[in-house]
C-alpha cells in the first residue's frame, strides 16, 4: 500500500518503522526535518520536502502529531490534494471534537477520516504490540485494521467520528490516578525506610499492580525520567478530559487534581520529562 506517515515522534518514529518493515511503500514528513533524515537513513523510505507533497497519490495518510493544532494544520495542508477514497488514520491524542469536524469534511470529499489514538507507550511503539481505539467510517477501519496491526496488538473500532478520543479519555482518567497512587505509594515507602525493590516485588504481585508500576516504578526509584510520555503531553491529555467532562457535566475530582499537579510539575522541572516525574513533586512534598 503506498503510505504517508506524517510525525515521527517518539511514536510515529517506530510505527513507520513497523509499515516500512511491512514492505510498504512509505513517504514519510516530520516539521523537523533532520528527524526525517534520520528515519529515512534507518528505513526504507522516501522523505517530502512539505505535507502537501507528502500526501499526493496516496491511498493512506497515517498522522501521529502532538495535538488538535498540528493535526489541523497538517490537514489543512493535505486536504485539496487527497485523491478521492484516501484514508487517513491519525494516532494522535486530540479532541472528540476535531475528530467529528474532520469526518465531516472528509466525507464531503469521499475521503475516511478516522481517529484512532493509541496506548501502550513507546515500548509498545517499538515493539509493535500498541493498543489502538478507533472512530469513525467501520468500512474504511476494516480496510486499514490490518494495515495497523504492524505495530499493534489490540485493535477495536468504537463507533462514530471521535468515540476513539472518547475511549482515549477514559483511558487517561484511570492512568492518571494511577500516576500520581504510584508516586505517593512509592514515596510512602522510601519515607519508612523500607526496601523499596522489595516492596515492588510484592505489589506488583499484589492487587496493586498496573501497567504503570510494571513499566514506571523502576525509573520513578531512579529518578529518571529523560523518556517516554512527556509531562506537556499528559498535561493536554488531562485539559481535553476535563475539556469533554465540563460538556458532559460530569465531575472528575481525581483527575482535577492530578490535572493540578502536573501543571505544578511542568514549572518546577524539564516538561519533557516522562509524566511519571510526578514522583519528584511527590519526594520534595515530604
Ligand atoms: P512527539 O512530540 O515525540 O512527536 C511529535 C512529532 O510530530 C515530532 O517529531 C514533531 O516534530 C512532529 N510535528 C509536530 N508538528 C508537526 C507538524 N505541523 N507537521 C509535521 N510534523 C510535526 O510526540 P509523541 O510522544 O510521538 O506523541 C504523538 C501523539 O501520540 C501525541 O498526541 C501523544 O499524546 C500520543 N501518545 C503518545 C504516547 C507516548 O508514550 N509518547 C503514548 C500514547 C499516545
Amino acid at each position: 500500500m503506498k503510505i504517508t506517515f506524517i510525525g515521527l515522534g517518539k511514536m510515529g518514529w517506530h510505527m513507520a518503522g513497523h509499515l516500512s518493515k511491512q514492505g510498504h511503500a512509505i513517504t514519510v514528513y516530520d516539521r523537523d526535518r533532520q528527524t526525517a533524515q534520520k528515519w529515512v537513513g534507518a528505513f526504507t523510505g522516501q522523505i517530502a520536502p512539505d505535507p502537501r507533497q507528502a500526501c499526493v497519490d496516496t491511498e493512506l495518510v497515517v498522522t501521529a502529531l502532538p495535538a488538535d493544532e498540528q493535526l489541523q494544520a497538517v490537514w489543512q495542508a493535505c486536504y485539496e490534494g487527497l485523491k478521492p477514497s484516501t484514508i487517513w488514520v491519525d494516532h494522535s491524542t486530540t479532541s472528540a471534537h476535531i475528530a467529528r469536524e474532520l469526518s465531516v469534511q472528509a466525507q464531503s470529499r469521499a475521503l475516511s477520516f478516522i481517529d484512532a489514538p493509541v496506548s501502550g507507550g513507546t515500548l509498545g511503539a517499538q515493539n509493535g504490540s500498541l493498543t489502538v481505539m478507533a472512530g469513525g467510517d467501520q468500512a474504511a477501519w476494516a480496510v486499514v485494521e490490518p494495515v495497523v496491526q504492524a505495530y499493534a496488538n489490540k485493535t477495536t473500532w468504537l463507533g462514530d467520528a471521535g468515540s476513539g478520543q472518547l475511549t482515549k479519555m477514559a483511558n487517561q482518567i484511570c492512568v492518571a490516578g494511577i500516576g500520581q497512587a504510584l508516586a505517593e505509594g512509592l514515596a510512602f515507602a522510601e519515607r519508612a525506610g523500607l526496601d523499596t525493590k522489595k516492596v515492588l516485588g510484592v505489589m506488583l504481585k499484589g492487587s496493586s499492580t498496573s501497567w504503570m508500576m510494571e513499566h514506571r516504578s523502576e525509573a520513578m526509584l531512579q529518578g529518571e525520567y529523560a523518556f517516554g510520555f512527556s509531562t506537556k503531553l499528559m498535561q493536554k491529555d488531562l485539559r481535553l478530559v476535563l475539556q469533554e467532562a465540563r460538556v458532559n457535566g460530569m465531575p472528575l475530582p481525581v483527575t482535577s487534581l492530578v490535572a493540578e499537579l502536573l501543571d505544578e510539575l511542568a514549572e518546577m522541572q524539564d516538561p519533557n520529562w516522562d509524566w511519571c516525574s510526578l514522583m519528584e513533586r511527590q519526594r520534595k512534598a515530604c
